[in-house]
């Protein structure tokens, strides 16, 4: 096996929110972020998303089914619960630049209001982009009455922003006024990924494809942050039999629910990402080529199995 050493200082990751097990399509992604980094010469990061949506339990189960898996954890593993300090540090940075407003909409508010010229479907409007000092300090009073407080969004200049995939190639995407920090004071996913990745020397982004729509809204704001941009490898998802997204209710999916069906998660992935079946992780990391990995969904049918 030949791994190409640009990456020798770099890391990957696998970055699950612990909401509950992880469905194989999700396995799959994990383990090639992992197959990814080590054929790349990188270290394989973990982190635990729990800024929200935590299901008691869940981050230490998706991490031993790795472990079990074979899977070796470098460093610590970082939980994002625990990094708000270092989020409020780099929204406050932005907000010294300018570039973050407090927006009083609701979901309804957003809905609702006309889109700007040119803007895509589900962009913010930027309603609340250019209030006055005597119209914010009402709306805020008008959310405390309910309360609510003002999320945080960032003033972004509304440009396209491209980034080159490994696997999808140029995927651009207009930039709009995203949210930092929710109404809820959570701290927004596309911040802290972009905070964490960075400070965590992730170099190598491997997920599924579902969230390259993300990744020009993360490389512009890691760029207000003068935070360099990772490779970005988005990879193909694994579809239920209605050709959706796989997902719980499609039926048996978790590798708890699929123990002792006959379903072998090695071949399977081996298989369903054109490489032949694999007997393990060993045989995973020797027949894994990145030039050869399948770029079309797999369907994954749980009454059947395959
Ligand atoms: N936590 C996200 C998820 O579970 C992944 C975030 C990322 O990889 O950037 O879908």
């Amino acid at each position: 096996m030949r791994a190409d050493s640009n990456g020798a200082d770099g890391a990957g990751r696998f970055a699950p929110s612990p909401s509950g097990d992880l469905h194989i399509g999700n396995v799959r992604t994990g383990i090639l972020a992992y197959l990814w980094a080590r054929r790349t010469g990188r270290r394989f990061l973990w982190r635990n998303e729990d800024l929200d949506r935590v299901r008691a339990g869940a981050a230490e189960r998706q991490r031993e089914q790795f472990l079990a898996l074979g899977v070796r954890i470098d460093g610590e593993v970082v939980d994002q619960s625990r990094r708000t300090a270092a989020y409020a540090a780099a929204c406050e940075r932005l907000r010294e630049g300018g570039l973050v407003y407090e927006c009083y909409c609701s979901r309804k508010d957003i809905l609702a209001a006309p889109s700007a010229p040119h803007a895509p479907p589900g962009a913010y409007p930027g309603t609340c982009r250019d209030l006055g000092e005597q119209q914010r300090t009402e709306a805020r009073a008008r959310l405390a009455a309910q309360g609510r407080t003002p999320a945080l969004r960032l003033r972004s200049d509304g440009a396209e922003c491209r980034v080159d995939d490994v696997v999808l190639g140029e995927v651009s995407a207009h930039v709009d006024d995203l949210v930092l920090r929710r109404g809820d004071g959570v701290w927004a996913y596309n911040l802290a990924v972009v905070v964490d990745d960075a400070a965590m020397g992730v170099d190598q982004v491997v997920r599924g494809d579902d969230l390259a729509s993300s990744a020009p809204r993360q490389a512009y704001l890691a760029g207000l942050l003068d935070l360099s941009v990772p490779q970005y490898v988005h990879v193909p998802l694994v579809l239920g039999p209605t050709g959706q997204r796989l997902a719980k209710r499609d039926g048996a999916v978790t590798l708890e629910q699929l123990a002792g069906t006959g379903f072998d998660l090695w071949a399977w992935m081996g298989e369903s990402l054109g490489f032949g079946p694999w007997t393990g992780l060993d045989e995973a990391l020797e027949s894994f080529d990145p030039a050869r990995m399948r770029h079309e969904p797999t369907v994954f049918d749980p009454s059947t199995g395959r």
